[in-house]
């Protein structure tokens, strides 16, 4: 019998299966699906592979062996391992690295440095082990040993796969006496062993026989008393699995469905309908900030289970944690399996795993918890849909809401895509009727109403009230509700905003040696950074440039903001939430937990407080800056100011209380703004598709965008115009390139990227050039070139 194996090598070359005899030991217990080691390439390195086949026969002349087997099971089921097919044809990426993606981290292949004698004579030196790991040796010092051993070529180094334990398990004792015998050890015990005097005590006070080996340690009995008992057959041990819990700590109650209203009751059952019927269509579920889509959701799952299916969620990893999170356990208690980035690889594999075993029947993450390995799903629902983070940023460069679609009509199950503001492509697919159109209009919570926005010229207010990211006005307000003991919103827009160190001598602007953009200033570190590379350096007090001591830093920070507030009102208890403040685990929770129980009246942040905050004393939501996101040479910039405008302004009033929202801005007048001030999507939609519709953009036109980067910046612009010649040739009258040109930001990390997006209607031949462009281009890897294709890229800049 012979096996066809993906094996972890992501080239060109090896996308296709290779063939590898199974030892006798495996034949009868080997899957498709599950992961083995196999020797690969010319010095036979150990590497990670996927099974994907059998063979009876097999013609090749010299066949290799695999190693081993790492699965008692498969880990990519039957479904998870045609999705990897289509995965890697729509996103033009190599399977391994689809089938790696949908796996949690740890069972994805790690690699270690191996020390292998190449020499017969070399075995003795190292105690005659075949193959040590080269951490081992240099803790053993014995790395001059090695350097010596290599130079006289009898030992050689090499990257083998390892395979580690990846279940958490505890030592634990069991009582092996029944109690007529405890009482008669305990009274033969000698006098000088006290400390098995101990043990026997402990267990004779206890009604519980099992314990585990660190309890027994906090009542003083040590791991050696432990032994002893086992010797004399008192107690056995043995190892137990323990669930790595990311709710081990947390206090949820309970909770019950909501009486629905008439809007939310038609969305629930015709989504149930389409479940019911198991007809796999998509619904866009539009309704306004707080109609209550979340209680739809809760509902149409609950019912899915009820019918013995299964139910998968998706939200924006932000937004998850905690309030959505806790609103799932509150209503299906331990049926639910959250999967998140903010979870330890740990907690994400247990997680991962209830949910391969049938355990975990709703599974609520970000965006790869799309592959949860579900069996028999009822409804897929993906909530925040038009948001930026469903689309995965580097290569596979899949987006969220296409595997669900493909994965629903797989389950035959409906797919709801839900949101106060979709996508454009969504909304013209369900104008088109391809998706079905659920309206929720109003707010649930009785009584509740959209804020009241108001506008704020910065231009008319500007210097009237002594800084520069405050008006009047909104200090005013601020001072106004928060005095009321109401509490406010404040979000800073970081999309496109940079804050950077200005000379004001001579205009030297400091920025990062590796890529073209400026550091960007952190106070909590005292250091300048780059936020694409990561370079850092201490903060200068004289320009590098000429010398002069007169530097100044310009744009606001989260920092800065919290800072002049202060000035102004210093009464204020404000809580700042940005990437500097919610860096360690748990911080994002502790911060909402905190603004939730009214420990502050304001809360001050970035993005990730545009999204998914529920609380009901929030009656203010101020927008420092609206339209840093607008200036951005990206044909969505428009799009994204809007939703972030009408996400943020939906925090506020979710209550009884009516709210308000005040946004600067230096456009008043810019349409993105004014719809946003009417929380007016339709509106919105129907100019934003005029517009794409003159420039040809999306969704009129379907796009590609490909890239080309190298260390030398002539390589890279050579290389995409020999594309663009190639690409013109192949398309018809009907599409567009344009390109190629420098990526706005042109160096990161000191490679140069060109660019080039087509955008086109219907071209039958486009993807096969692709993937023959591709192919090409692989060849020219070697010489320091990356070419990548992104499909339907969310930002062309
Ligand atoms: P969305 O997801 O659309 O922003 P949510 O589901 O978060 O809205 O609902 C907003 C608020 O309305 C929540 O506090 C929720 O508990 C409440 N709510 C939802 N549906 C109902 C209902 N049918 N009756 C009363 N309150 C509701
Ligand atoms: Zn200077
Ligand atoms: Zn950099």
């Amino acid at each position: 019998m012979f096996a066809e194996v993906i094996v972890d090598v992501p080239a060109f070359q090896t996308d296709m299966p290779y063939t590898y005899r199974i030892p006798k030991e495996f034949e009868q217990d080997l899957m498709c699906g599950m992961r083995v080691h196999v020797p690969f390439g010319n010095g036979n390195r150990l590497i990670m592979g996927f099974v994907v086949g059998f063979q009876d026969e097999c013609d090749l002349e010299e066949i290799k062996e695999i190693q081993e087997v790492l699965d008692i099971a498969p880990v990519l089921n039957e479904e998870l391992l045609s999705l990897a097919d289509f995965m890697k044809n729509s996103t033009f990426s190599f399977k391994i690295s689809c089938m790696q993606t949908m796996l949690p981290a740890m069972l994805k292949s790690k690699y270690e440095k191996f020390i292998i004698p190449t020499d017969e004579s070399a075995s003795e030196y190292f105690n005659g082990k075949p193959d040590l790991s080269f951490k081992e040796v240099q803790e053993n010092g014995q790395l001059p040993l090695f350097l010596r051993l290599r130079k006289e070529g009898l030992v050689d180094l090499k990257y083998l796969a390892t395979s580690k334990e990846t279940i958490k398990t505890e030592r634990m004792v069991r009582l092996l006496l029944s109690s007529e015998e405890l009482s008669k050890e305990l009274a033969n015990v000698r006098v000088s062993a006290k400390q098995q005097k101990r043990l026997l005590e402990f267990f004779s006070e206890n009604e519980r026989t099992i314990f585990s080996a660190k309890e027994l340690s906090t009542e003083g009995i040590s791991s050696s008393t432990l032994k002893t008992a086992q010797d004399k057959k008192w107690v056995e041990i043995f190892a137990q699995e323990v669930r790595r819990n990311p709710f081990k700590d947390a206090k949820i109650l309970p909770t019950s469905a909501m009486k629905l209203n008439a809007e939310q009751k038609i969305a629930t059952e015709k989504i149930l309908q389409a479940a019911d019927e198991e007809n796999s269509k998509v619904f866009l579920l539009e309704g306004i900030t707080g109609s209550g889509k979340t209680e739809v959701y809760l509902q149409v799952i609950a019912n899915v289970l009820e019918q013995g299916k299964t139910a998968m969620m998706l939200v924006p990893e932000i937004s998850l944690t905690p309030q959505m999170a806790s609103r799932f356990k509150s209503r299906f208690g331990d049926d639910v399996a959250v999967l998140h980035s903010a979870l330890s690889m740990g907690e994400k594999y247990d997680e991962w795993r209830r949910v391969e075993a049938g355990k975990a029947k709703v599974v609520v993450g970000a965006r790869s918890a799309v592959f949860a390995p579900l069996e028999n799903i009822g409804v897929i629902i993906i909530d925040e849909e038009h948001e930026a983070v469903y689309k995965q940023d580097n290569a596979p460069r899949y987006h969220a809401r296409d595997i669900a679609i493909w994965r629903g009509i797989y389950h035959h199950c409906p797919v709801v895509l839900g949101s106060a503001t979709p996508s454009l492509e969504s909304r013209a697919r369900a104008y088109k009727n391809v998706y079905e159109l659920l309206l929720l209009t109003q707010r649930a919570v009785n009584g509740a109403q959209l804020p009241n926005v108001e506008v704020v010229d910065f231009r008319e207010e500007f210097g009237q009230s002594g800084t520069n990211i405050y008006t009047k006005r909104l200090l005013e307000r601020i001072s106004e509700v928060t005095s009321k003991g109401e509490q406010a919103v404040l979000l800073l827009n970081r999309r496109g905003f940079s804050s950077f160190m200005l000379c004001r001598d001579c205009g030297f602007v400091l920025k990062c040696p590796n890529c073209d953009i400026s550091l960007t200033l952190h106070m909590d570190t005292k250091t300048m950074r780059c936020h694409y590379c990561g370079h850092e350096e201490g903060i200068p007090n004289s320009c590098g440039n000429c010398n002069s001591k007169r530097i100044r830093y310009y744009g606001t920070g989260t920092q800065k903001a919290e800072q002049e507030l202060l000035e102004h009102l210093p009464h204020l208890r404000i809580l700042r939430m940005d990437v500097d403040t919610t860096r360690k685990k748990g911080a994002h929770e502790k911060l909402l937990e905190r603004f939730g129980n009214k420990e502050a009246d304001v809360l001050l942040g970035t993005q990730m407080i545009a999204k998914g905050l529920d609380f009901e004393n929030v009656t203010l939501v101020g927008v420092l800056n609206a339209d840093t996101g607008l200036n951005l040479p990206d044909f969505r910039a428009s799009e994204r100011t809007f939703q972030l405008l009408t996400q943020v302004a939906g925090r506020a009033g979710r209550g009884q209380k009516q709210g308000e929202v005040l946004i600067q801005t230096y456009n008043p007048t810019h349409y993105a703004i004014e719809y946003a001030k009417k929380q007016d999507y339709e509106d919105f939609y129907r100019k934003e598709m005029g517009l794409r519709h003159l420039a040809g953009y999306p969704p009129f036109y379907f796009t590609v965008q490909i890239t080309a980067s190298h260390k030398e910046e002539n390589l890279a612009s050579k290389a995409m115009y020999e594309i663009f010649l190639r690409i013109k040739q192949s398309l018809s009258d009907t599409a567009t390139v344009l390109g190629p040109s420098p990526k706005s930001i042109a160096r990161v990390n000191n490679q140069y990227f060109y660019q080039l997006l087509i955008k086109y209607k219907k071209e039958e031949r486009l993807e096969i050039v692709l993937k023959e462009i591709l192919e090409e281009m692989q060849q020219e890897s070697l010489r320091g070139l990356t070419i990548s294709i992104d499909r339907e890229p969310l930002s062309f800049m």
